[in-house]
Order: C-alpha cells, then sequence, then structure tokens
C-alpha cells in the first residue's frame, strides 16, 4: 500500500488513514472527481486504533453519551451510527470486504450491583427512544456466552461485529481513483501558502514539501503534535487481549455459542468477544499515555488482568494462551464531548471520540468532507448539534497525574464488573 510517487500539489490533504481519514478521503473523492485527495498516515494502514480495536460498530448511545442525555439528543445519536453503520455495510458488500462483518447485535451485560444500576440506566434510555431490546437472565447469558457470571444483560440487535485490522485495509484497497495514499508518511509540518498549506512530510526518510488546498485532520489524540487542539485532547490508551482459537475439545467445554460480543454495562468493566474462528477476546484497563505508548510494565499487568477476567468466566480455559496483547490510543476529552467543525481556516476535524470511534469516526469523515465542500444536510445538523469544544486540560505533567488519579478510581469503583 501506498506505493505511488507522492504529488507536489494535491487539492486536498487527508491526515491519518484511521476511518475518520478513510471516510473523509473517500467522500472527498467522491465529491470533486476531478481533484486529487493525498491521504497521508504516519503509519501503515491498519496499525492505529481503527485496526486495533474490539470491533464493534455500535448503534446506539454508548458510554459518556448515556449520561443526562435528552432523548431528542440520543436520537440524533442513533441516526448519525445508523448512518455510519449502512455506509460501511454497503462500502463491505460492493468491495467484497473480507472482515466477519457480522449482524450480530451486541450484549451489554452486568455482574454486581454497579453494573445492574447502570444496565437499567440503560433500559430506560431505550425505551425513551424506542429502541427495541431484549432483557436476558443469568441462565440466557449463559447460553450465549457459556458462563453464568453474569446477573443479567440486554441485547440489543443493531451493532455490527467484524475484524478492524481486515475492515480498514479493505476499505484503504477500494479507494476511489483519486485518492493518493502514501502510508508511512507522518506529516511533520505545516505552514500557510497563499489560500492553501504546504506540508513537510517524511517518505522513506526523505523530507518532502507539498502544496495543498485544505486540510482534513483524522488525527484523533494526536492531532495536538501538529499545533492544533493543543492541550484539549486528552490520549488514553486501552488494552486488549486475544487467545488462538479454541480447539474442538476447549470449544465444547466452553459452552457458549461463536460470534457474539458484550460489553459491559459499566464502563470499567471487560468488553467480550468469541469470533467467528472461536478465538476469545479480552478487553478492559484504560492508561493515560501521554507519550502515545504503554511500558512493557503496562503491558505486563494487562496481560495478567485480561487473564484475570478470563479465568473468572470460564475457569475450564484459564489457561489458554493468548496469541497477543495490545494497546491503542483514543482521545478523550475532560468534559466528555466530541469536536466537530473547522478547527482553524480550511482545516476541518473531528475528535475526542471518547473511545467509541468506529461508527462515530466514519460518519465524521464523511460529515466532514461534506462540511469543507459546502454540503449541508440533515446529518450534518445533528453531528453539529451532538458536538462541543473539549476544555482546556491544565499542563503537563498535572493532567497527567489528575486523569491517573481519575482512572485508578474508576477501576476501582468498577472492580467487581471486570
Ligand atoms: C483496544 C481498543 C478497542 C476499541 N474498541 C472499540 C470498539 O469496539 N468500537 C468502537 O467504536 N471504538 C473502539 N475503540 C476506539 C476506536 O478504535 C477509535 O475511536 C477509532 O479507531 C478512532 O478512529 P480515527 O480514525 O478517528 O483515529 P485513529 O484510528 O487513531 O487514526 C488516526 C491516524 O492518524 C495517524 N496520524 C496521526 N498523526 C499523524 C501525522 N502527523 N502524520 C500522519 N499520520 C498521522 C495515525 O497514525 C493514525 O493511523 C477501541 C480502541 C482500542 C484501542
Amino acid at each position: 500500500m501506498g506505493t505511488s510517487p507522492p504529488p507536489a500539489t494535491a487539492d486536498w490533504a487527508v491526515i491519518g488513514a484511521g476511518l475518520t481519514g478513510l471516510a473523509a478521503a473517500r467522500r472527498l473523492a467522491e465529491l470533486h472527481p476531478d481533484q486529487t485527495v493525498l491521504l497521508l498516515d504516519a503509519r501503515p494502514v491498519g496499525w492505529g486504533s481503527s485496526g486495533r480495536n474490539a470491533g464493534f460498530v455500535i448503534d446506539l448511545p454508548h458510554k459518556f453519551d448515556l449520561d443526562g442525555g435528552e432523548p431528542e439528543r440520543m436520537n440524533r445519536v442513533v441516526r448519525l451510527n445508523t448512518a455510519a453503520i449502512s455506509d460501511l455495510d454497503r462500502l463491505v458488500a460492493e468491495h467484497s470486504i473480507d472482515c466477519n462483518w457480522s449482524k450480530a447485535g451486541k450484549l451489554q451485560a452486568a455482574i454486581g450491583e454497579t453494573g445492574m444500576a447502570a444496565m437499567k440506566n440503560f433500559s430506560r434510555i431505550l425505551d425513551s427512544i424506542n429502541q427495541p431490546y431484549k432483557m436476558l437472565d443469568r441462565q440466557a447469558v449463559a447460553d450465549i456466552s457459556g458462563t453464568r457470571h453474569y446477573q443479567g444483560a440486554i441485547f440489543t440487535p443493531g451493532c455490527i461485529l467484524m475484524n478492524p485490522a481486515r475492515l480498514v485495509r479493505g476499505l484503504a484497497h477500494s479507494l476511489p481513483g483519486n485518492v493518493v495514499l502514501l502510508d508511512g508518511c507522518p506529516v511533520l509540518r505545516h505552514q500557510r501558502r497563499g489560500d492553501g498549506f504546504e506540508l513537510s512530510i517524511r517518505r522513506q526518510g526523505i523530507p518532502i514539501t507539498i502544496q495543498v488546498g485544505g486540510i482534513i485532520a483524522g488525527t484523533s489524540a494526536y492531532t495536538p503534535e501538529l499545533g492544533w487542539m493543543r492541550r484539549r485532547i486528552v490520549p488514553v490508551a486501552t488494552f486488549a487481549s486475544i487467545t488462538r482459537p479454541l480447539s474442538d475439545a476447549h470449544f465444547r467445554s466452553f459452552g457458549g455459542k461463536l460470534d457474539w460480543g458484550l460489553t459491559p454495562a459499566d464502563i470499567g468493566g471487560t468488553t467480550i468477544r468469541m469470533t467467528q474462528d472461536r478465538r476469545l477476546f479480552m478487553r478492559n484497563q484504560y492508561d493515560y499515555v501521554g507519550t502515545y505508548a504503554a511500558s512493557d510494565a503496562t503491558l505486563d499487568r494487562v496481560r495478567t488482568s485480561h487473564r484475570i477476567a478470563l479465568a473468572r468466566r470460564w475457569p475450564q480455559l484459564a489457561d489458554i494462551p493468548f496469541e497477543s496483547t495490545w494497546g491503542g490510543v483514543t482521545a478523550l476529552a475532560r468534559n466528555r464531548v466530541s469536536y466537530f467543525g473547522e478547527m482553524a481556516p480550511r482545516v476541518w476535524s473531528s475528535n475526542t471520540d471518547n473511545g467509541v470511534g468506529v461508527a462515530r469516526g466514519t460518519i465524521s469523515g464523511r460529515l466532514l468532507a461534506e462540511m469543507a465542500s459546502g454540503i449541508e444536510s440533515d446529518l450534518l445538523d445533528d453531528m453539529q448539534a451532538v458536538s462541543a469544544m473539549p476544555v482546556q486540560n491544565p499542563p503537563r505533567p498535572f493532567v497527567g497525574i489528575g486523569v491517573k488519579a481519575r482512572l485508578r478510581y474508576e477501576a476501582w469503583r468498577s472492580r467487581k464488573e471486570i
């Protein structure tokens, strides 16, 4: 991927080839078939959080959207997420993207009192916006998941499960012909030149400059490195582990079904999947990562936490090795809002998706391209109505100390849900 020679000029530059950048580049190219769209990523496509997440394309309000939201706001969130799902659904079918795309729905499950309270709150919200769901008791959850660890769950049918790395690579391979994708090319600097910008990038160690007309930044947590949204984004990593495929004997002793996904009703809990190829996937733990990287010690601690979570649910599988444990960086706002808009003249961006950006990033990318092209729509109104400016954070190291303390408190509060 990214073998084309870099052009000297381009009408548009999209920085970041995650789900936001991919959707933005595709839409710009569709809207301006005679123009060149340059899509740049510092790393190979699929290496960012978009390619290494848990693979839930979530339709319903999630995490911070659940706190004190009015039904009108929730309905806007549902419309945006549903539009993202239908865009991806169409692209997966049109380009035969082999990413285990599955209309499996999702369980939102609770273990203890904190989780049960969060689950009840979720059911009230679903009632208020007339979304269908089914309450499952302990046995019904066990019939699917093979564990009686959960008191209950809410099943909602609209969530998609997929393999994120394959989806992202498939989207990158099927971009329109007027998109020039250069991955492994960090953008180092940008300077205003006339009506546009001069971008300084590095390609195979060689510095290059490119003149571009407008910029869409799909750079998520890294945006402040380019001088935008300084001190407004909190980079937080979350972590996942995946087992090797279970053998026939292990799968029988597991006792559940294939191809389901479960998110914790309480956000501090553990996300779990059983994949189509019989792998168990676990995600939990958050850590402030001021330098966008987690230490080996953190990864060891996380692996242990995932092992404990697995053993609590399926003691008979406690020794199944994890094939991989990894982290990815997401962008949080202290006031829990997501940003969308023109953050500087001719620079558009969406940001701080608060760790649930598969649907949000996809629809944001498309709408940023439309906004930059002067196209108005009801969906754009929805997006603007549910977006806001993240508050400024204290300078380093104070922001790190504060966020780490908050994350530790949240982890303690949710300890029974892990
Ligand atoms: C373990 C894990 C599990 C998750 N599970 C889910 C889930 O199930 N569902 C869900 O909705 N969300 C989930 N998320 C969050 C989700 O992955 C992110 O919200 C989403 O991927 C954000 O997409 P994005 O395109 O905005 O940003 P990113 O995927 O972070 O992409 C930003 C890209 O910009 C590039 N970049 C940055 N700076 C530069 C530069 N200067 N020059 C060039 N390129 C640059 C980066 O290399 C990167 O590829 C999870 C995250 C993690 C880590």
